[in-house]
Formats: C-alpha cells, structure tokens, sequence
C-alpha cells in the first residue's frame, strides 16, 4: 500500500506480508533464522518497490559475510515480490538478548546492493539505477534505513518484522514456545505467523515540526509484528506510526509471492546452451533439471524434449 502524508512531505508504504513470506519459506524450506532474514528482505524489497512506475523492478541484494550468504529480494510495483537465500540452513544457534531470532548472527557483514531497473523484458534498454551501502546493522530493516540515507539522501523510518510461532501438532494441543524445542524442532511445525511492516520517506521538503512528530510517534509505535497480529491492516499501521500527520492513501495492492519462470523459459534456456551441451546432457543424464534460484520450482526435460530441440 502506497501513500503521501502530511501534505506530500512524507512518502510511505506499509504492507502485511504473512502468506507470501510463508510461502517463500516453504518453497526455500528455510530454516528459522534464514526464514526471518529472507522474510525481512522480501517485504523490504516489496515496500520500496511499490513506489516504482509500472515496468519497473526493484532488486535487493545483501551480500553477507555470514553464512546466510547472498539474500535475493525482487519486487515490481503491483505487489509481485520473490527471493531467495544461497543458504536455506544458516540458523543461528541461539536467540539474541531480545528473545528474538539472531538474524544478525546469520547476516554478519557485507554490502548492501540495490538496483532498480525497466522494461528489459519489453527490449525497452534503459540505464539502470545501482545503489550501494555497507550492511552496518545486519538485522535488515536498519539496513535498509541506513541505505536510504547514505545513497539516496532520503531519511526514512524503517520498520519490519517476522514473527514465528510453532503450530500445535494435533488440533487442541497448545501451542508451545520455541524455547522447549530445543535444537532439533520440527521445522514442518514451525509458521510464519506475521510478517509485514513499513517504510517511511521524508522528502526533503519536509519541516521541522512533521519530522520531529514523526519521530515522536515511531518511538511509541510498536513492533510492526505486533500490529500485525493484533489485526491492523497496512493503513492501519501507517495511521499508527503517524500519530496525529494526515495521510492520503494512493493505492492498494494484495502482495503476493511470484516467479516469472515457467516451463517455456526452462526450454528457451536450455535451447540457447548450444548443440554440445544438450547432446551432453542427453547422453550423461538422459534428460535435464533446471531449477529456478527464485522460487526452487525444478522443471523436468525429457529426453525427448530435448532430441526435439536437437532436431
Ligand atoms: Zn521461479
């Protein structure tokens, strides 16, 4: 969701990201301290892509020193966000001082690359735009803070979050906390029970006196988890976060988890390898796999599929 408040001197976005990062989660089959990172990432991407025009696409990528390695979110403006981790197994081993899940520990360093490019898909070649800041905090939306104002010159008040809760095995067993899982929990029971959060731009038209009530309610607004499990929609949280500044709600959109791959593109890629490789392929393994980074969606090649593009 996209709107301007206090008369067009604050940009903001907010968005409730649940069932998209829970499914990123499952595609990945991430583990808990990945699943918050990647979750973070994808809402992130998806909130600062929602201001884009319409062939537009975000991408952001934090190369991280940790073992997580390289965290992938892409987001176009109509609420299509999807993303990826090189490391669905990095977890932290134990949660940090806030009781929270350790993201940092997973992230560690690194730098923090955002691009936003257009129309490449419609052969429209325009410069892309490239962004660059180093990861300063490691949990992923101070990052993203950070990145604003060091590369785009916009402050911004960041807030996003992902909350896991452990679904009870049976129907009318109570759910139990994380801590009496120990190391080796199930992770088919662990969901992502609220995921969401919003960002906040302040054009530099802004005054003194709308940032500084700004700043004054972000310190008293709570997690955006927390919002978000008491039920607020993403206009609701951008209501609260603002206290007292009127907003104008531009747009709203339903975001949703979404990969362009299919199976004509895995047979384009194949095809564009050459004669060499695909005869190759069809003499070592007798067909093909080819799973796609983005959403872990594997698409099967025949043998005969391949002789096909042979012929
Ligand atoms: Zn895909």
């Amino acid at each position: 969701m996209h709107a301007m408040a206090a008369g067009a001197q604050l940009r903001c976005t907010a968005a409730v990201t649940t069932a998209l990062v829970g499914e990123a989660c499952r595609r990945h089959r991430t583990f808990p301290t990945a699943s918050v990172a990647l979750g973070r990432a994808l809402t992130g991407g998806l909130l600062l892509g929602s201001g884009l025009k319409d062939l537009e696409k975000i991408t952001v990528h934090f190369a991280c020193e940790g073992p997580v390695g390289n965290i992938i979110a892409q987001a176009d403006p109509h609420g299509n966000v999807r993303g990826y981790v090189s490391n669905p197994e990095a977890d932290a081993a134990t949660m940090n001082s806030n009781g929270k899940f350790d993201v940092r520990a997973v992230v560690g360093g690194g730098t923090l690359y955002v691009t936003r490019d257009a129309g490449f898909e419609i052969g429209l070649m325009k410069e892309p735009y490239r962004g660059v800041a180093p990861i300063v905090s490691g949990e992923i939306s101070e990052d993203l803070a950070y990145y604003l104002a060091k590369s785009e010159q916009v402050n911004s008040a960041v807030g996003i979050g992902v909350f896991m809760s452990v679904a009870p095995e049976n129907e009318g067993d109570s759910t139990s906390s994380l801590s009496d899982l120990g190391a080796e929990f199930a992770l088919d029971r662990l969901r992502v029970a609220a995921a969401g959060g919003y960002v906040i731009q302040m054009m530099p038209s802004a005054d003194e006196h709308v940032i500084e009530q700004l700043e004054q309610s972000v310190a008293q607004t709570p997690h955006a988890t927390e919002m978000i499990r008491a039920g607020l929609t993403p206009a609701e949280m951008l209501r609260t976060v603002l206290g007292g500044l009127e907003v104008e709600i531009l747009d709203e959109k339903e975001p949703r988890f979404y990969c362009q791959c299919s199976r004509e593109r895995a047979l384009l890629i194949i095809s564009a390898l050459g004669r060499d490789e695909v005869e190759d392929m069809l003499a070592k393994d007798n067909g093909a796999e080819l799973t796609c980074h983005f959403c872990n969606e594997s698409y099967d090649i025949s043998a005969a599929e391949l002789l096909v593009m042979l012929n």
